[in-house]
């Protein structure tokens, strides 16, 4: 009777229950992929109200900004996880002809509190240079813009660049690329450190409404009037941001986000927070193709031709053929030499009977060559002196009336001999011949190197009769060695020097920023003191950033000192890491300025490595700046640079990976010779240098072309070995 009573109840509870069950299931998550070029936190603050919008405004779906940068935009467009994209017209248009993205509205921006559909780029230089006056003038002047493929920081001014016959990479001085934000590149044109610049349009207005410049002390080069738009420029306009549909958005949801947007107001909080006015028709972007197109970049990259690529490798056709013609005659010659061949065997044979017995004779000789080595000497098995023939005298200085009846150990002259010759007969009694270097005085008091054999005579009961030591003087060979070891660290030491005098300006403007920082932390200082009215913790808070921040350039500075410092090259206990970790620093603020990605994937758990530190630095260094110049004409191909170290146990691995132009064969041979450079004002004494200091080291440096573009440089160096730590050690003995 209950249970009958009950379950009508539960029935009628699932039944109100399903229509909201059912519609909360149906939200569809809608992704809307935002290019972050100010990083991931600022685009998500910024467009995360206009997700909100549409969410309220549009049952049934959940909309989620995902910020993204250009590359990962296009690959999740690729892969199909976006819906929308609200990106750059320039990335829009790019993706428009690779994936068939379609724009639904443009945005109305806000410059200085009014809408805009269009904007443009301005190029500016100080307005007391005299020597630029149009655009023309920029030839051999330097040129800062944000970075390579930004639409409104350098692409629109490249277009007008080339229209006046300038092309960036080739004709003007330096090409700097600063990032974001803009405004650095109107203080570095205010504060001279770069000729002329370029910007979005409106960032000079804004500054100066700031009262941070002033317009007066800028002149605009090309300055262009157009209608209704009221900010200096000078290039063509270009339409605003466009939100697009990709394939994934249906056609219904595309109208309704579409209406949605364009009957926003300004006093919208998604407007107010994305500081915009609100959304119009789509826009038409064609002028951004025809930017592409002039530029002849992105969508419009000049592909090879079939008799451009023919034309191309023609010589390697004409090769593989004369190849392939050589082939068969090879072949047919080794037809016929296979039959002599087998005529021939019989007097091989022969010829290897004479063989085995020339080198037994060979073996005999060998034996005697030792009794006739440049010194010889005969000692008792208790170590006294019983013979020693001229060469012995000549090489030592001591005749043999002065030496026979005494133990070698008399006549050395080093310092810490008797541990040496204890351990020296322990070996010999232990049956095998020693092996050594002796280092010792000549009665003229000049050093004479001898690379000896001490060899134990035994009797037939096995006993040991006597010592036989052979040697040979080596002395040239020694100091030829030690000039050229010489030669090569004072040779590595100008070039690493030479190497830091280019990269000193990079490195002098990053070490402005703290400097600059601290001087703006004690002005506030002084300021809020003298004013009286100030809490001690803001003081205390400003002291501690002036001593963070001088700490910072301290180490700049620190590791500046010991990368020039001369000092003896010296080998230690080492990790690979650290030594690239190192020379990246020093390089990060080059490839910054030069809008180089690094990325370093450090392999874990690394073994040490006994090295010359410095001198490893100087070659990763070498490699990273050569990376960074196969990089510098890539205007439009991406720019970044990967190291990779990793180990097999044995040796350590350092691979430098670039999307440079790579090597021609045939200078792959000469890389690295002295002296080859393919660069206008190179010395070509980086690789060689570099291969002499890991060759020296007991490793390798190797180059190879990717498969898509650019070049690998590797170099490999053996991992640390117990007995390394003594290796240095020199003895000093007589014979
Ligand atoms: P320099 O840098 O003064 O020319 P290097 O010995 O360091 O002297 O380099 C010699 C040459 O090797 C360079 O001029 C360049 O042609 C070539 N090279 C070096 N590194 C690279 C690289 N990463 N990609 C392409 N070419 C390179």
């Amino acid at each position: 009777m209950r249970i009958t009573g009950w379950l009508p109840g539960l029935w009628l509870i699932v039944v109100l229950l399903q229509p909201t069950l059912a519609t909360a299931g149906e939200i569809q998550e809608i992704s809307i992929g935002v290019l972050a070029f100010r990083g991931e936190a600022q685009a998500q603050r910024r467009w995360q109200s206009t997700a909100d919008y549409l969410n309220e405004e549009i049952p049934g779906y959940e909309f989620e900004i995902r910020p993204l940068s250009a590359e990962d935009m296009r690959s999740a467009v690729a892969q199909n996880e976006l819906h929308f994209v609200l990106t750059n017209p320039g990335h829009y248009v790019e993706l428009e002809a690779a994936y068939g993205v379609t724009r639904i509205v443009t945005l109305k921006n806000l410059l200085r509190g009014e809408p805009q559909t269009r904007f443009g780029a301005v190029i500016f230089t100080r307005a007391d240079n005299r020597a630029i006056r149009d655009l023309e003038d920029l030839r051999g002047h330097s040129f800062m813009a944000v970075g390579p493929h930004a639409f409104g920081g350098f692409l629109m001014a490249w277009r007008e660049l080339r229209a006046a016959g300038i092309e960036p990479e080739r004709h003007l001085g330096e090409l700097e690329f600063a990032g974001f934000p803009q405004d650095d590149i109107v203080y570095a044109v205010r504060d001279g450190r770069v000729a002329a610049g370029t910007v979005r349009t409106g960032v000079l207005e804004s500054l100066a409404a700031q009262g941070l410049v002033r317009l007066d002390d800028f002149r605009v080069l090309a300055p262009r009037h157009t209608e209704g738009f009221p900010f200096l420029h000078s290039t063509r306009l270009y339409p605003e941001w466009p939100l697009a549909r990709t394939r994934k958005a249906s056609d219904s949801l595309a109208e309704e986000v579409a209406v949605t947007l364009m009957t926003m107001v300004p006093s919208q909080r998604a407007a107010l927070n994305g500081s915009y006015a609100g959304w119009t028709v789509p826009q038409d972007y064609n002028t951004v193709h025809a930017l592409y197109r002039d530029l002849q970049v992105g969508p419009y990259a000049v592909r090879p031709t079939f008799n451009a690529t023919a034309a191309r490798y023609s010589h390697w056709v004409l090769a593989g053929v004369l190849l392939l013609l050589g082939l068969v005659a090879l072949a047919l010659y080794l037809r016929r030499l296979k039959l002599q061949l087998a005529h021939a065997q019989g007097f091989l044979d022969e010829e290897t009977a004479n063989r085995e017995r020339m080198s037994r004779e060979l073996h005999k000789l060998s034996q005697a060559l030792r009794q006739t080595a440049d010194s010889v000497m005969i000692t008792s098995a208790g170590g006294e002196i019983l013979y020693v023939n001229p060469a012995f005298e000549q090489i030592t200085g001591y005749s043999s009336e002065e030496v026979i009846g005494l133990t070698p150990a008399v006549l050395r002259s080093g310092e810490h001999d008797e541990e040496f010759y204890r351990h020296m007969w322990h070996t010999i009694l232990g049956g095998k011949p020693f092996h050594g270097e002796f280092v010792n005085r000549r009665k003229d008091g000049t050093l004479v190197h001898v690379d000896k054999t001490i060899t134990p005579i035994t009797n037939a009961d096995g006993s040991i009769d006597c010592f036989v030591a052979t040697g040979t003087d080596v002395t040239e060979i020694r100091l030829a060695e030690q000039d050229r070891r010489r030669h090569r660290d004072d040779m590595a030491h100008v070039t690493r020097v030479g190497m830091m005098g280019e990269m000193a300006s990079s490195i002098a403007h990053e070490l402005n920023q703290p400097l600059a920082a601290i001087a703006n932390y004690a002005q506030g200082c002084v300021r809020r003191l003298s004013s009286r009215e100030y809490k001690v913790g803001q003081i205390i808070a400003a002291l501690e950033n002036i001593n963070q921040q001088s700490k910072r350039s301290g180490e700049i500075i620190r590791r500046l000192r010991s990368f020039v410092s001369k000092g003896e090259s010296k080998r230690s206990r080492a990790d690979i890491n650290q030594i690239v970790q190192n020379a990246a620093s020093l390089a990060y603020f080059e490839a910054r300025k030069k809008g180089i990605i690094l990325r370093i994937n450090f392999g874990t758990r690394l073994p040490p490595i006994h090295a010359d530190v410095i001198q490893i630095e100087q070659v990763v260094l070498n490699l990273i700046r050569n990376a960074i110049d196969a990089m510098a004409k890539n205007l439009w191909n991406k720019r970044e640079l990967r190291i990779h170290t990793w180990s097999d146990g044995r040796q350590v691995v350092v691979a430098v990976w670039d999307t440079g132009h790579g090597l021609l064969p045939e200078d792959q041979r000469r890389l690295f010779d002295p002296f080859f450079t393919t660069k206008q004002h190179g010395m070509g004494m980086g690789l060689s240098i570099s291969r002499s200091i890991v060759e020296a080291h007991g490793g390798s440096l190797s180059a190879s072309n990717n498969s898509d573009q650019g070049a690998t440089f590797r170099f490999t160096l053996p991992v640390m070995r117990d007995e390394d730590e003594d290796n240095e050690v020199t003895y000093e003995h007589a014979s």
